[in-house]
Formats: structure tokens, sequence, C-alpha cells
């Protein structure tokens, strides 16, 4: 029996799959007995013919009048189908292997040029951060992205139930309902737990900028993202000062941005330092004199930081002491310490004039080409 197209009365998925089985293997008896050219031949036209070929009856009786609400499905599958059968087809046609290889491969043609991968600009400027501070004696220190509630939090000074951790808008791992608070996992919405990581590895004199992939449930407009990229910073010895921290900042935005930019610093909270700090910048496209991008202010602002705050210190020598019970490198009555963070998109945005963020992550060639 020669196969003819069915009426389709269903087209649930279950049903669609027995449709497109029933051809499939129809056609593959068909291939089989091609035995010459002409054998072919007739069997391209049965399948492809434009008026009344398999194909086009299918177009007809399967998508054509398919409800609306399967068209979308049956229009996929069918698509799907045409692509299949042309190319099995095709393949029947007696000694169609050996002539696709002799007859389609000029040797004389110039290869396939494959273009050269260049890096991202979030990638570009975090490696622009990175070297400005490693010229500082900063080396790279990393932490997991999936992070547990303590180090996101508590470890850094977000008591349970504090309003700061509302600020942090969290993406929470599902299910962790039965652990203990400071177990359950999250997206760490900073790298700022990194701090306390390297801190319980390292005595001090500890110096390391860290890298990386940050989350929060953020609605994506032109300059938020639910990921975006943070570089934290912690420095932490005898005798480090405000002082300090103002001058590694000054100087990491003038390498940044240009020897000609200012930096002020303004009074501001986060739980892990005391005091803290925002920092702006003096506005790179107008000198300072007021911009649309400045908002005519003359500033932007560009990353917070402060003086590690002694309960950061107090919660590392807690964990420390569960090694080594007499542990007192941390305390705060002999060391002090800065911590910065900064995010990596806002910086690469300034730097290229970047007006929406999303850019970053649309994979659109045109925008990556330019930083390549
Ligand atoms: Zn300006």
């Amino acid at each position: 029996m020669p196969y003819t197209v069915p009426k389709l009365d269903d087209y649930s998925p279950e049903a669609l799959d027995r449709a497109i089985a029933g051809l499939r293997s129809a056609l593959e008896q068909e291939v089989a007995g091609v035995k010459s050219e002409a054998d072919h031949e007739a069997l391209r036209i049965r399948w492809r013919a434009r008026t009344n070929g398999i194909l086009t009856q299918i177009n007809d009786s399967w998508l054509k009048a398919a409800p609306k609400e399967a068209k979308r499905d049956v229009g996929q599958r069918v698509n799907e189908l045409k692509t299949w059968v042309e190319e099995r087809v095709e393949s029947a046609k007696p000694g169609a292997a050996s002539a696709s290889v002799t007859d389609k491969l000029d040797i004389t043609l110039p290869g396939i040029r494959r273009p050269l991968g260049a890096e991202h600009p979030v990638v570009k400027t975090t490696n622009e951060i990175i070297g400005i501070f490693a010229k500082m004696g900063y080396s790279v220190e990393t932490g997991p992205e999936i992070e547990t509630d303590y180090y996101n939090f508590e470890s850094m000074n977000f008591p349970p139930n504090h309003p700061a951790r509302d600020t942090q808008d969290t993406i929470f791992i599902a299910g962790q309902e039965s652990k203990p608070q400071r177990d359950r996992l999250l997206l760490r919405t900073h790298t700022s737990p990194v701090q306390t990581r390297a801190m319980e590895k390292h005595r001090p004199p500890i110096r390391v900028v860290a890298p990386g992939k940050v989350h929060r449930s953020d609605t994506p407009d032109a300059s938020h993202s639910p990921i975006f990229h943070q570089v934290e910073g912690l420095a932490v010895d005898t005798n480090i000062t405000f002082s300090d921290l103002k001058g590694t900042l000054d100087h990491a935005m003038k390498e940044l941005f240009g020897s000609d930019v200012k930096t002020r610093f303004f009074p501001s909270f986060f739980p892990f330092t005391e005091p803290s700090a925002d920092v702006q910048i003096s506005c790179i496209f107008c000198g300072g004199k007021g911009c649309r991008k400045c908002k005519h202010s003359g500033w932007i602002e560009l990353l917070g930081c402060g003086m590690v705050d002694p309960a950061v210190f107090a919660a590392v020598t807690q964990e420390r002491r569960k090694l080594n019970p007499s542990d007192d490198a941390y305390n705060p009555e002999k060391i002090t310490g800065f911590a910065f963070g900064m995010g990596v998109e806002r910086i690469a945005m300034i730097q290229h004039g970047i007006s929406d963020i999303g850019h970053f992550y649309s994979g659109d060639m045109r925008f990556l080409e330019q930083f390549a």
C-alpha cells in the first residue's frame, strides 16, 4: 500500500508524534526500494512536487487545517519534518554519498577563517581593576556563588531579621527550611562573603581583591540586572587607617579613569564597615562642570567602602577558634582593615559610555565587536 497522508482530527503532541512516525517509516521503506535514477526521480516527485507532493499535502491537511492553539506546535513539527524529508530524498539518490564528496570538495578554495575571540567588556574591565590592585600588592581570592546565609549575611554583621537584608533583594535556594538559618543556601548578593572566607584561611596582613558574579532579584532596567559583577577588596594589617583607604581608592580611580579624576567620600552605611562611605568621582564626561550623565552635579557615585567593622573580625575569630581555640590573629585591638566593593558593569558603562546594562548580556555581536 503506498503511503497516503492521513487527515488529523487529534492535534495532541502524542497524535502528532504517531502521524510523523508513520510518515517517516513510509519514506524509509520507499527509499529502500530506490534502485535507479528513474526510481529516485519518481520518489522525488511523489514527495517533493510542489503540486500535490506529500510535503504539500501535509502543509494543507495538517498545518492549514490545524486549530489555532495547535498551529505553533504543528508548524514547528512540519518545518522539521520538511527539512528531514528533503534531506532523506536527496541522500536516497543512487551514488549520492560518493558524488557529494568528490563533486563538492574543491581543495583550491581558501580555508574557513574563524574570527579570533576577544575578551568580553565585563571581563576586560574586571581584569583592569585586578591589574591596578595587583600592582599595589593585592592578590586574587574567589568564593562560591551559591553561598550560605552565614557567609553572605551573618558573618558580614547582618543580624537575622535585620532590615538591611531587605535592601539586598536576595534570591534564596528553595527547600532549605529544615536547615538552621546559617546553613541555608542562597545566591550571593555581594562579593563581600569572600572577605570572611579569606580571613578564615589567611592570617593578617591581608591584601586581596575578589572578583565575581552576584545575584539580586532586581527587575532589569537600563542600570539594573539580576546578575552582575563586583570586585571586592580587603586590606587587613596593623595600623591601617581611613587615610590608607582614601589613598588606595583615589589612586585606583585615577588609574581607571585618568589622572585628572578627583574623588570624594560621603558618609554611608554598610553593616560590615564602620565608618562606611560612598565614593564619588568627578564626572569624566564634563570634567565636573555638570552634564546629563552626572545629573548636573559634576560627580558620579561609583563604589562603597569603609573600615572593617570589629563585629566582622569577631565572627572570623569565632570560626578560627573552632580549629585553634587560642587563635587571636584578628583581634580588633591589634589590627584594623578596610574593605571596598565596586560594580564592574557600572565602571565599564562609564568607561565606554554605555547607556544600557542589558547590552552586556544580549550577545549582540555588533556591540561586542567594538571591544575586540
Ligand atoms: Zn558630568
